[in-house]
Order: structure tokens, then sequence, then C-alpha cells
């Protein structure tokens, strides 16, 4: 197993059957001879920086009905809000203050949250904070739309793929939604000229090993130039409620292929991975992770953000405390940076 490591090290891509031969054989010790190359090639682009981005979770109203979503549609039990345009301001200048110089926001396909209103928000965003990176999450829309958002000034857009495999992708949600679809937003979203974000779910159910390889060859053809994969974690209110969370160590091994496979790649450790086990977010860092993404929404607001149970949203998750995040990254050896953290190609 570790000749395929070297050799997706040195030409950053497996083929089909490679990936498959990997997925399938690997051990603890495969992890840990990934981990080591990923952290190297890690440290050697960026040293022992982590990226930081302020994570504003706007809005949990959402028309769509993913079954493993906590947010989903016909999920009435959760409690729903909207942050006004205002609040989302008030969020960057508190942002801003902590040194962050990337804002996300991030929620769920709201139809009362209308494109126009999106729009002169980033730009009031850019107006107010010219030095800082605007980073879009609002799910699947129009390629005119995308257009208008990167018009407005929008740098950077984060849609994962969930699964690259159709039929699975069918298994997580209802007809209506369609993999190709949200496969075509990515290519819209990159001919556009954002820098992009996508991933998928490490564990979700139905998962087999032939899907993850599907989600490796697609990120490597796609060359996305940010990548987030977390474990699937079940929400109570959910149809998935009884299903199995995904496994950590499987989502660390895959985060070292991910840097092996794009070195330049900006890769967050996910709160997902935070979640599931405590000091999970130091670990993804330590195999080849370098951006952390703290909840920078009005602390009311957090624990309604319910993706999935017990969500991380306070700690070194929470924005304001950007100093407990650099005292447990200092353990580890590195620290956070304020920088914009684009994508740059070496
Ligand atoms: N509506 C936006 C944002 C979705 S929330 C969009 O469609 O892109 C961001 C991510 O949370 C999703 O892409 C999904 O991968 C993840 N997520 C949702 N439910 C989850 C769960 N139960 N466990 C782990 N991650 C989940």
């Amino acid at each position: 197993m570790k000749q395929l490591i070297d050799l997706l090290e040195a030409q950053h891509s497996l083929t089909k059957e490679e990936w498959h031969r990997l997925l399938t054989h690997w051990d603890e010790e495969t992890a840990e001879y990934a981990a080591q190359k990923a952290r190297a090639v890690s440290q050697k682009r960026f040293g022992k920086n982590v990226y930081i981005r302020g994570l504003i979770e706007f809005t949990n109203i959402c028309k769509n009905d993913c079954y493993y979503c906590g947010l989903r549609a016909s999920n009435q039990k959760c409690h729903r809000y909207r942050l006004t345009p205002d609040d989302i301001l008030e969020c960057c200048k508190i942002g801003y203050a902590l040194g962050f110089r990337t804002f996300v926001l991030q929620g769920g396909e709201d139809p009362g949250f209308s494109d126009e209103v999106l729009c002169s928000l980033v730009k009031t965003i850019k107006k107010q904070h010219p030095d800082c990176a605007v980073t879009l999450s609002v799910g699947e829309r129009p390629r005119a739309v995308y257009e208008s958002f990167k018009q407005a000034g929008a740098d950077r857009y984060l849609l994962r793929h969930e699964t690259a495999d159709d039929d699975h992708y069918q298994m997580l949600h209802p007809e209506n939604l369609s993999p190709t679809v949200r496969k075509q937003c990515l290519y819209d979203l990159k001919d556009l000229g954002f820098q992009v974000g996508t991933g998928f779910l490490v564990g979700s159910p139905f998962q087999k090993t032939e899907h993850l390889v599907a989600d490796l060859l697609f990120i490597q053809e796609f060359k996305p130039q940010m990548i987030g994969i977390g474990p699937f974690i079940p929400h109570e209110d959910t149809p998935f409620s009884n299903e199995p969370a995904g496994s950590l160590n499987l989502t660390l091994f895959l985060i070292s292929l991910l840097r092996l496979m794009h070195p330049d790649a900006l890769i967050p450790a996910t709160t997902a991975i935070g979640t599931l086990q405590e000091g999970g977010r130091e670990e993804a860092i330590l195999r080849g992770a370098n951006v952390v993404m703290p909840n920078l929404s009005p602390a009311d607001y957090r624990k309604d953000y319910s993706l999935y149970n017990n969500k991380l949203s306070d700690g070194a998750e929470a924005a304001e405390s950007r100093q407990a995040l650099d005292a447990r990254l200092k353990t580890i050896g590195y620290q956070t940076v304020t920088d914009r953290g684009d994508y740059q190609k070496r």
C-alpha cells in the first residue's frame, strides 16, 4: 500500500483500480504513512499556518429535503431563523476585529432570502471590508444567479457534491434533487471564476467503497480549490436517525490522500470531525488539513443550525475564542493567521 501512497505523492493521481485497491486494503500503518507524507507536503506549502474563515450560518430555512440533514424542510421540530442583513454585517464587523479576513455565508436554500438581497449584502460586505474575501454557500442556483453573485463581489463558493455516484446520490436525496444538476452547478461556478470548494460525506448511509472511489476520481478530475469532507453524523429528526456515524479514522485517512492529490488545496478540519472526537480538528491538521472555520453566527442562533446531533459551536469552535483555538493549535505547533488565504497554485 505504501507504493500506492508514493505513486499518489509523485503524480497526484491514481487510476480507478488503484484507488479501489488502496481503499480496500489500507490499515493503520498505511494511514500513518500517508499522514506523514501529507503533513510534510502541507508544511512545505503553508508552514505551520492555519487559515481561518468566519462562518456565518445566516438562515436555517431550507426548501430541500435531504434525508441526512437536520435542516430538511420536513423537519417540523427545527426552530427556524433567518438573520437580517444588518445582523450579518454586525457578525462581519465583530469577525474583522478578531482577525478574520474571510467571511463564509452559509445557509439552507431559503426562498425568503432573495438573490437580490444576497447580492446587495455581498456588495456591502466588500465595501465595508475591501481586504476580505466573501465565500457563499447557499446551494444550487441557476448560472445567471451565480454570475450575479460574482458580479456583486463574491470570491468563493462552497458546494459539496455529497456523493459522486448517481445511484447513491438518489438514496440520500428526494427525487427532485439531481446529481447532474449539482455537478453542473460546480462546473458553472468554476467557469465563472469562483474559487470553488466541493466535498463529500464520509460514511453516509449505503456508502460503499466504490462510491468513495467515485468521489476521489471526481475531485481528482474537477480540481477544486477547496475540499471539505466530514463524517456523516445522524440527526434524530431525520429518516437517517438510526444510522451509524461515519468513521473518523477513514475521514482522516481521506484528508491525507486529498492533500497528496492536491498539494495546493485549502482543506478544512471540519466541525463534524471536531464533533465526533475531542481533538479531531487538531488531528486533521496533522494529517494534511490547513483551514478551520470557527462559528461567527450570533451565539443565540448557533444551536438552531443543527445539521446533525451535538454539532459543536462553542469553545474553540466559536469565533470569539480565537485565543482558545490558538492555544489548542499551539499544542501541535501550529498557529492561525490573519490572512485571506486565497488559493495559490505553485
Ligand atoms: N445548503 C447548502 C449548505 C449545506 S450545510 C448547500 O447545499 O451546500 C453544509 C454541509 O453540511 C452539507 O454540504 C453536508 O455535507 C453537511 N451535512 C449536512 N447534514 C449532515 C450530517 N447529518 N452529518 C454530517 N454532515 C452533514
